[in-house]
């Protein structure tokens, strides 16, 4: 793994070959899809490598520096010039006026997400004439979907009866988003003969690997995930058997099940949405392999590995635990490291309040918000500078539980004050930069914005494929 300008880029592995099945979770958008092209679900293994075989599959990024220009344009991609960027060059501190700023050490886009959104920008490029569909946000983050749809790439919305792929015919291009696709999309695309371009992040990917490793070694995945989640959907699509718990406490009632047996029903019912088809508790509890969702809380992930590992310690012994558990390295470290940071940053005595920013539906950017609301500090989440008015020193900002909430006199100008601020991981720096600048406005009205002073680019790392 390298370190780039405070950003720890994430080391990687191949991408993975996978089996599958669609879950009950699933059938609205496999719905959708299959009753157009009457395909059933593939072996996720086989399709892969059929994909690579199409000339029409495209997965890694090209690098081409007029899509690079037009990302700077828009402000999508890492600071090159701006006030992040000059802030990474002097120890992720700012100060202006009565403000001190303190960046968090990991912040921001990761590398899979840049990476996506790169891709997304080259697919535009490269296909000028083509209409050009992504199967989803390519990120969560609204500033660069709507740069996105400005450059006449329509998102397939999910308007709540799964989704319609009818309007996309075989020469169109589709962007498959950071956080995956479906076993049965990528199945269905490839049938329909339009280009593809996977912008799959290799962790996520990586994750399907273990994921498919379980199945091929018949464990069922226990996958530490939010079942509406785009990127558990998709990973639950490469596993055989599966169960998708969101937290401790439904890891413990599953541990429990195990130990001691319990009310069938209610199993069944407590986890109808979570479940492969055809699940059975009492058969296939026996034998159970750890999968996450690359943005859970990292602490929480490894806890539900341990309560299983111990359940299976219990149940079968130490002689026997490798054949009833198995547990895979799949957290991604770009999620780690900016809870880490943050957790670094929140125990920092001088920081008086928080700033997170990222997209209101991104779950990586709510468990920073989660971080530092246990910690007792003042923390205002917000998705853009948007929500910040200036005038009225108002913000209207998001609490981790879900409540939006409009707080006024958020800030005291005239009282020097030190602020942390971090930003998750679909976020680009530009969003940071522009509510900095209105905090700055209202401390000091007349601030006029930081001069831009190149700092060169942040690298990232060459693809391992
Ligand atoms: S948060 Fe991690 S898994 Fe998700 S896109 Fe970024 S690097 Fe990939």
């Amino acid at each position: 793994m390298q370190v780039f300008a405070n950003r720890q880029a994430s080391g990687f592995k191949t991408r993975a070959e996978r089996p599958s099945r669609i879950s009950r979770v699933l059938v609205p958008v496999v719905h959708a899809v299959a009753a157009e092209t009457k395909q059933t679900a593939p072996d996720g293994r086989t399709l892969r490598r059929s994909l690579n075989q199409t000339g029409r599959y495209v997965r890694q990024p090209t690098n081409d520096p007029a899509s690079q220009v037009k990302m700077d344009e828009h402000g999508v991609g890492y600071s090159t010039s701006g006030l992040v960027a000059q802030m990474r060059t002097q120890g992720n501190l700012w100060k202006e006026g009565d403000v001190t700023v303190k960046l968090a050490k990991a912040y921001g886009y990761c590398w899979g997400v840049e990476r996506a959104v790169r891709m997304a920008y080259e697919a535009r490029m490269a296909h000028p004439d083509k209409k050009v569909f992504v199967t989803n946000e390519i990120i969560h983050n609204p500033e660069v979907n709507t740069r996105l749809k400005e450059m006449n790439i329509e998102i397939v919305e999910d308007e709540g009866k799964g989704k319609d792929y009818s309007m996309i015919q075989g020469g169109d291009v589709v962007i498959f988003p950071a956080f995956g696709a479906t076993v049965q999309e990528l199945s269905d695309f490839k049938e329909k003969g339009v280009q593809m371009v996977d912008t799959t992040c290799p962790w996520v990917a990586k994750v399907w690997n273990s994921v498919d490793t379980h199945t091929r070694k018949q464990y069922t995945s226990v996958i530490h995930g939010k079942y509406s989640h785009e990127e558990t959907i998709a990973t639950a699509s490469f596993a055989s058997n599966y169960i998708i718990v969101k937290d401790l406490k439904e890891a413990q009632y599953v541990c429990d099940y195990i130990l001691h047996g319990g009310n069938r029903e209610e199993f069944l019912s407590k986890f109808s949405k979570a479940l492969s088809a055809g699940f059975d508790p009492d058969t296939m509890l026996q034998r159970v392999g750890l999968a996450n969702q690359t943005t859970m809380l990292k602490g929480e992930t490894e806890q539900i590995g341990k309560m299983l590992e111990k359940t299976m310690l219990t149940k079968y012994g130490p002689a026997k635990i490798n054949e009833h558990f198995l547990l895979m390295e799949t957290i991604c470290d770009a999620t780690q490291e900016r809870q880490d940071a943050l957790y670094e940053m929140v125990a920092d005595p001088e920081i008086d309040l928080m700033i997170v920013v990222g997209g209101f539906n991104s779950s990586n950017t709510s468990h920073l918000q989660e971080i530092a609301e246990h910690k007792g500090l003042a923390s205002f989440w917000v998705d853009s500078a948007a929500r910040i008015d200036v005038d009225t020193n108002t913000i209207l900002h998001k609490l981790a539980h879900g409540e939006l909430k409009e707080t006024t006199s958020w800030l005291q100008p005239g009282k020097p004050v030190t602020i942390g601020i971090t930003s998750g991981a679909s976020t680009p720096d530009r969003a940071v930069e522009e509510v900095l600048h209105k905090v700055f406005k209202i401390y000091n009205p007349n601030f006029a914005g930081v001069a831009p002073k190149e700092c060169g680019r942040v690298a990232t790392p060459d693809e391992e494929h």
